[in-house]
């Protein structure tokens, strides 16, 4: 009934621990993973694939994160396309910019997020968006260069109602991680009581992020209800309800066969 829409499963993260990982997220009611593929410069995008081609839950995503936008040239363009129409790669992503850390100079980020946007035209899938202190540019690429067709997901969502709006006015979907448990969180938490409900998604961002109570330790898609509950508490329903929602609307834009479908 959930499906973490955003997780990291990594073997440098988990190493031999991965199958008891799934297998506690398949006890905690979750049905399916979308395994982010976007660390390093296509190592991430080639692990992500392999992983889905071994764990039928599992469903893979290909990008390049704008930390490393730094380091696309025209050949790592051109293999992440192809690598895009590789089975169960279900998104282009997770792509976009980011000024906070800014590891990679932001006319480059831009320029690959400019490539990506028409990429995602290209290959018919829908974009995962890395966005982080750079909402503004990022609405106003959009605007520019226009929405994929197959629409989009702004993962890690955290901030407020106007940005909300901002997305949603774009047809994209919102991804509230396990931020929204935070103290710190009041403006997401406002942005979360005006979302509607068939344009929100449930991610936990792991191995970071881990919502309360789970704060501080490594994060898991097992701890994807926490955030669920936080959700649903916010919005005066419960955390399975909001859980089936994201779950329909992840099948929903990120077209997962229902043949696939093995409720645990
Ligand atoms: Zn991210
Ligand atoms: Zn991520």
């Amino acid at each position: 009934m959930y499906i973490d829409a955003h997780c990291h499963l990594e073997e440098a993260t988990y190493a031999e621990e991965l199958p008891d990982v799934i297998a506690r997220a398949l006890e905690a009611g979750l049905s399916h993973f979308i395994a982010v593929g976007a660390s390093g410069v296509l190592a991430g995008a080639h692990e992500a694939i392999a992983l889905a081609s071994r764990v039928p839950q599992v469903f893979a995503t290909c990008g390049v994160h704008p930390h490393d936008a730094g380091s696309v040239t025209p050949s790592v363009v051109e293999t992440l396309e192809s690598l895009l129409r590789a089975p169960k790669v279900v998104a282009l992503g997770e792509v976009g910019l980011d000024y906070y850390y800014d590891n990679a100079p932001r006319a480059q980020q831009r320029a690959f997020f400019e490539e990506t946007l028409r990429m995602a035209d290209r290959v018919e899938l829908p974009i995962m968006l890395h966005i982080r202190d750079a909402h503004e540019d990022c609405l106003h690429i959009l605007d520019h260069i226009g929405v994929p067709s197959a629409g989009g997901v702004v993962h890690c969502f955290t901030a407020g109602p106007k940005e909300a709006e901002a997305y949603l006015a774009r047809g994209f979907f919102l991804s509230i991680p396990g931020v929204v448990t935070f103290k710190t969180a009041e403006l997401l938490r406002e942005a979360v009581q005006m979302m509607p409900e068939d344009r929100i998604l449930l991610e936990t961002d792991c191995p970071y992020l881990a919502p309360v109570p789970y704060r501080g330790k490594r994060n898991e898609p097992s701890y994807l209800p926490a955030t669920a509950a936080a959700v649903g508490m916010l919005r005066g329903t419960t955390g399975m309800h909001v859980g089936m929602a994201a779950s329909a609307n992840t099948k929903r834009l990120f077209r997962l066969p229902c043949i696939m479908t093995s409720p645990s």
